[in-house]
């Protein structure tokens, strides 16, 4: 018995190094003699850009997609992959634990602002990309103070206290940011008035009330903030229209401020989220069919330059959006079983060099190792 096993064992590792060398046989003979194949090894984006759609699960994305004719942006991005969104203290996140693990890499409790579980400062992302030497940016449609942005550049134990995450913006040389909430700048509670701290730390600001956003020159010589609104942005529907023309502009100005090294942009829709807290399927499409433009004019501009990796995913997904079986292409019969997040995996689009890093099943925490990969931070930086 044992004799004989052993036979056939033998047997059978013939076999295999026989088809073995006929399939290494196969391959050759696919090459001309002296002709040498070296592996292509995918070089590294120089810049990336991070677009977050708060809230956007798949039932948001699917919905946008037929109520815009059956197509989306995100068709052409280049890999797909899901990642856990959950929070280090429940399972259901908010917007400031799930930034916080994109940004910092760290899993956090719910309403922490760029810190860990015990509440001690975590560096981020966009703060690692400044100390390389990288221009940076963040463009939002809430409040720039607002959770998902603020975990980028801010550490604070609790997500509200809007006035000291806005001063830490004077902590970082962040090149560029856009987005709501001028009163945390400018009619703050304790007086004091950030826009001239900026200004004196080389920034050109502006706002909605001084200068309207589509005439303002991004003096390349400068560092820019403009707040879009006293409080938060208004809605799509009732007339806001500046994410498109914003995150372009960001994209001119970081890629003219970027040297050898590239830079890191993070831009948000906002609002897909609020959409959802409302149970309000109309104001949540409008806010995707935005979202959806602008991550199809950032492909467009990653395609022109080549050397830029587009990430696109949500922090969680908002109001157990579902598209209901009365629901044809054209008219789309919509129901929500929660007012607030949920915790369903959420997709990760990837387009650019390295885009093949995002596919697969992960923590959202590796959005932030992946990023860090790309751009070569280790972890002492
Ligand atoms: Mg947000
Ligand atoms: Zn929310």
């Amino acid at each position: 018995m044992i004799k004989n096993l052993t036979l056939s064992a033998a047997k059978l590792s013939c076999i295999v190094l026989i088809t073995l060398l006929a399939c290494n046989r196969a391959i050759h003979s696919e090459v001309s003699p002296g002709q040498i194949t070296a592996p292509t090894i995918a070089k590294s984006p120089k810049n990336i850009v991070l677009m977050i759609g708060d809230g956007m699960g798949l039932g948001q994305i699917s919905a946008g997609i037929y109520a815009n004719g059956n197509k989306s942006a995100l068709e052409r991005m280049e890999y797909i992959g899901l990642h856990k969104p959950y929070a280090g203290d429940q399972l259901i996140t908010d917007s400031a634990a799930a930034a916080t693990a994109f940004a910092c890499g760290v899993k956090t409790y719910n309403g922490a602002i760029g810190v860990d579980m015990d509440t001690i400062a975590v560096p981020s992302i966009l703060e690692k990309a400044e100390s390389h030497g990288m221009p940076t940016g963040l463009v939002a449609t809430s409040t720039i103070v607002h959770a998902t942005p603020a975990s980028f550049i801010s550490h604070n134990a609790y997500r509200k206290n809007y006035e000291a995450i806005a001063e830490d913006f004077l902590d970082t040389d962040i090149d560029l940011f856009i987005g709501g909430g001028a009163k945390f700048f400018n009619q703050r509670e304790d007086g004091k008035d950030l826009y001239l701290a900026l200004r004196n730390k080389g920034y050109q600001v502006e706002d909605y009330f001084s200068k309207e956003l589509l005439e303002f020159d991004f003096m390349p010589h400068e560092k820019i903030a403009y707040l879009t609104a006293l409080d938060s942005p208004i809605p799509v529907a009732q007339g806001r229209e500046y994410l498109g023309h914003a995150s372009t502009k960001a994209l001119d100005f970081l890629k003219h401020k970027s040297t050898k090294k590239g830079f890191f942009l993070m831009i948000e829709g906002s609002q897909i989220d609020w959409g959802g807290h409302a149970n309000n399927a109309g104001y949540l499409i409008s806010e995707m069919q935005e979202f959806d433009q602008v991550i199809g004019q950032v492909i467009d501009w990653a395609n022109k330059d080549g050397e830029t990796l587009v990430i696109v995913t949500a922090d969680h997904e908002t109001g157990g959006f579902a598209i209901q079986k009365e629901s044809t292409m054209d008219s789309l019969v919509t129901a929500f079983t929660s007012d607030y997040h949920t915790g369903t995996l959420i997709p990760v689009f990837s387009y650019g060099p390295k885009a093949e890093l995002f596919k697969g099943i992960y923590e959202n925490t590796e959005i932030y190792h992946k990023m860090t990969e790309v751009l070569g931070f280790s972890v002492q930086d």
